[in-house]
């Protein structure tokens, strides 16, 4: 977690929109510590083990669902702490959808706000 510079204007309340209005199951999951962007170097989010979630700023240029899902796989890493099958499982249950998410971040992660950039 280098290279930190801390973006406070998003996406502290859509994050707590995430995390409160989803299925019900979802506020059964551990809740974290707090939840903050920033300017990442590497990944889309990351998940301190004393339950600090970082998210990357660049998400605010993909879909809302895409963001959940980082979201997400972030809040269940405060459960199971490595990427095994059980890991996998229990983000299944807070986001049943959540390969179509993971792929479209395969397919975009080198180019994401640069697509935007030249979109813009
Ligand atoms: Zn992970």
């Amino acid at each position: 977690c280098r290279n930190l510079k801390p973006v406070p204007w998003w996406p502290g309340p859509t994050c707590r929109w995430i995390l409160t209005s989803g299925p019900d199951h979802r506020s059964q999951a551990r809740q974290p510590r707090s939840i903050r962007t920033a300017d990442l170097a590497h990944g889309w989010g990351s998940c301190s083990p004393k339950g600090n979630i970082t998210i990357n700023w660049q998400l605010i240029f993909a879909p809302r669902k895409v963001l959940e899902y980082v979201v997400l796989h972030e809040l269940a890493h405060l459960k199971v702490r490595n990427h095994g099958p059980k890991f996998w499982r229990f983000l299944s249950t807070l986001e049943p959808d959540y390969q179509r998410s993971k792929t479209w971040l395969e397919k975009h992660q080198s180019t994401l706000s640069a697509d935007f950039l030249r979109r813009g």
